[in-house]
């Protein structure tokens, strides 16, 4: 007996069986019906082998599904990623076919001549829209307009039968890149950096790269140059771009569209679900060359794929904590090894893992030393608070103040970082000193002015402000404490009344299109002051901005958790990368109550190296990441005796091994959320311990019920 394996979207970890009737041919990759309790399912044929007649009842293989063979590449990436997340396969195969889901787009309605008829009454007319239209088709309204008449005019046609409508299925064009179009001129490390990539391409086989330059090097430049050659070589490649947010796409869309002639395919959740299915479709018939997308085009079913660019690589919004839990980056790599192909992670500031590799020498590492052209990075500048504080209520220290007015009296832009978004992150109670937070977790209320409203970050809830406190009841005890971009905004606004000024943050940005729109603005000089949340500290190019001033260099240093040091100097290094990007030297001002502090100190003098190296000897004296591994076990319920429970039956199960703790189980930092207690294990190995085998024995030997989800990240960012 024929007996299939088959990945189906549940939460197990393990294929299902299926016997394969006689007059079925199935193959592994294929997409099948499956009976699944009383309805059928769509499921992806993992493995198909013989048996002798074991007599275990299987069901059978109900239909094998006209959509087309997952690659087996992609299947073995799906398989892998499964195994390494400890995830369900059948849920991250079913990543791999999103795109299917998608509706189909409608088809395209157009007119055509009908053979042997002409009107009875050949007006002007109706003359211009049988010559407009000749031998071809098009639709009614673009025939009208090329006709120059209206569209009665062709309808008139129609009735009468000289034209007929019908209908085609919109086919996406997604024409060939053109290597050639418009290249540019690289300069020498550009050049070497390029070559070594598209040379690596060539050759074949897995070849992960660090491209390594600060701010401005031209790394994009670089890498897209890298694309055009490995199509030129191989008209078939395929190239992945991922980027860590949807606002960038924009942009390195349209250099792409200005670099090859064509646009590349878009993949991330900002995309029409008709757009996406033609997209997911271009890929696995191999009719796309170029994608740029989010973490999850890592999953789409590419034909022939040759390159992964990972740009900006250190970007902690390539871990996805949320469903699948995973790391863009890390299944980036994984994929390219899978694939036989090339990778490059990109970064002015890369990750320490990242880092590492290249010292290790797993990574090739390419460095673009200085900023192209005449640009020059800014200068940094530390402004000690505890020497010139602001004035009660104001963020704003007398050093800040100048260099903005000097700036605007220039006729230059100023952006004003902070990495807080709304008006004041708590709301206190003058009276009794209560603070608002949400109703049912664990998380301080932060005002926003715009909308009026107390909102939690966290998870959504918003309400009205209230006009007494709700703990004491005293009537307008309530006060905002500390900024958020939204206070500093009003601050500015009372220093320069004018300047023209604007808030840069996911509350008023919140979809692409107006964060182009606020980015154009930006770019075409309208504004002269821009306050944002790190929502705009990445990326993009604003050529007239030459003054960053950082409100609160402290701000992620105070977290304590194992990346808050190295996520604060990126991000600054970043933010401060963004001033001085064209001919006009920038600047950037750092306000900070701790100016001794290694990761502002390195800061400022743009000493990277000294700051990693210090970092990396603090990771490596406690074994942790990159030195050692991590993983932590989330549990969560509404059910808080449940969660006790099984953290118990946790902590009672851990299986013996060496060179590996486990700390916890201990109520999460956010013990409340949405109603739901949590609690956290963690995990700690060294490098060449089998983290996942210890993971699934240890996993293996509890139960645990339906009320309580467990969560299992592997190499956690968040430790919240
Ligand atoms: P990065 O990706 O390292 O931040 P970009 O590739 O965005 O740098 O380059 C920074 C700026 O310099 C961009 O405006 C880009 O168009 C320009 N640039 C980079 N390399 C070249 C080059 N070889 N010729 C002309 N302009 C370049």
């Amino acid at each position: 007996m024929k007996v299939a394996s088959v990945l189906i979207p549940l939460p197990v970890p393990e294929a299902f069986d299926y016997e394969v009737p006689e007059e079925l041919t199935v193959m592994r990759g294929d997409q099948v019906a499956v009976p699944l309790g009383p309805r059928l399912i769509r499921g992806v044929v993992a493995e198909v082998f013989e048996t002798t007649g074991s007599n275990r009842k299987l069901k059978a293989v109900e239909q094998v599904l006209a959509d087309p063979r997952l690659p087996e590449r992609t299947l073995d990436f799906v398989e892998w990623a499964a195994r390494w997340t400890l995830s369900p396969p059948g849920e991250m195969a079913a990543t791999a076919l999103k795109g299917l889901r998608a509706p189909r787009p409608r088809p395209e309605r157009r007119v055509r001549r009908v053979e042997g008829r002409s009107p009875a009454r050949p007006t002007a007319a109706r003359t211009a829209v049988l010559e407009a239209l000749g031998q071809r088709s098009m639709p009614g309204p673009d025939l009208a307009r090329a006709a120059g008449v209206s569209s009665g005019v062709v309808k008139g046609l129609v009735d009468e039968g000289v034209l007929e409508p019908f209908e085609v299925e919109a086919v996406a064009a997604f024409d060939p890149p053109d290597p050639d179009h418009a290249p540019a001129t690289l300069n020498p490390d550009q050049a070497a950096s390029a070559a070594a990539i598209a040379d690596a391409v060539a050759a074949g086989g897995f070849a992960p790269f660090l491209l390594d330059g600060v701010t401005g090097s031209g790394k994009t430049e670089a890498y897209l140059e890298a694309a055009a050659r490995a199509l030129r070589a191989d008209p078939t490649a395929q190239v992945l771009i991922l980027l860590p947010e949807i606002a960038l796409t924009q942009a390195v869309i349209e250099r792409i569209t200005a670099r090859f002639g064509v646009a590349p395919a878009e993949w991330h959740s900002g995309v029409a679900p008709p757009r996406r299915r033609q997209a997911w479709e271009a890929v696995v018939s191999g009719r796309c060359n170029i994608v740029v997308g989010a973490r999850s085009a890592l999953f789409l079913p590419y034909a022939n794929l040759k390159l992964i660019v990972v740009d900006e690589e250190h970007d902690g919004s390539f871990k996805q904590e949320e469903g699948l839990v995973y790391h863009g980056r890390d299944l980036a790599v994984a994929r390219a090894r899978i694939e036989g192909a090339t990778v490059v992670l990109a970064s002015a500031t890369p990750s320490l893992e990242t880092l590492w590799n290249a010292h290790q020498g797993r990574y090739r590492w390419l460095k673009l030393a200085a900023r192209h052209g005449a640009a020059v990075l800014p200068e940094i500048g530390l402004i000690d608070l505890r020497e010139c504080p602001p004035d009660p209520q104001t963020w704003l220290s007398a050093p800040l103040r100048e260099a903005i007015g000097e700036t605007l009296t220039r006729g230059e832009q100023s952006l004003l970082f902070l990495n807080r978004r709304g008006y004041a992150p708590v709301v206190l109670c003058r009276s009794c000193g209560h603070r608002l937070t949400a109703p049912d977790t664990d998380s301080w209320l932060v005002e926003h002015r715009y909308t009026g409203r107390l909102v939690c970050h966290l998870t959504g809830f918003s309400m009205p402000k209230p006009k007494a406190c709700p703990s004491c009841g005293a009537e307008d005890s309530l006060v905002p404490v500390g900024p958020g971009v939204e206070r500093v905004e009003e601050e500015v606004r009372q220093l320069f009344p004018e300047a023209r000024t604007a808030v840069f943050s996911s509350d008023t940005v919140p979809d692409g299109k107006s964060a182009r729109a606020l980015i154009q603005s930006m770019a075409d000089g309208e504004i002269d002051i821009l306050v944002a949340t790190q929502a705009a500290a990445k990326g993009h190019n604003f050529p007239r901005l030459t003054l960053v001033g950082v409100v609160d260099a402290d701000l992620g240093l105070r977290g304590g958790d194992l990346r808050a040091a190295e996520r604060t100097y990126q991000l600054l290094a970043q933010a401060t990368g963004r001033a001085g990007r064209a001919d006009k030297p920038g600047r950037a001002l750092l306000q900070t109550w701790t100016p001794e502090h290694p990761v502002l100190q390195a800061l400022a003098a743009g000493d990277r190296d000294a700051f990693v190296e210090a970092e990396m000897a603090e990771r490596e004296a406690a074994s942790l990441p990159p030195h050692g591994r991590l993983a932590a076990l989330i549990l969560s319920s509404e059910n808080a005796m449940a969660v006790e429970k099984v953290a118990r039956d946790l902590a009672e199960a851990i299986p013996n091994a060496e060179r590996l703790e486990v700390y916890g189980p201990a109520d999460a930092p956010l013990a409340l959320v949405r109603g739901r207690r949590r609690k956290r294990l963690l995990v700690r190995a060294d490098r060449d311990v089998n983290l996942q085998a210890f993971l699934r024995a240890w996993l293996a030997r509890v139960k645990v019920p339906a009320s309580v989800r467990l969560t299992v990240d592997v190499d956690p960012y968040s430790f919240l």
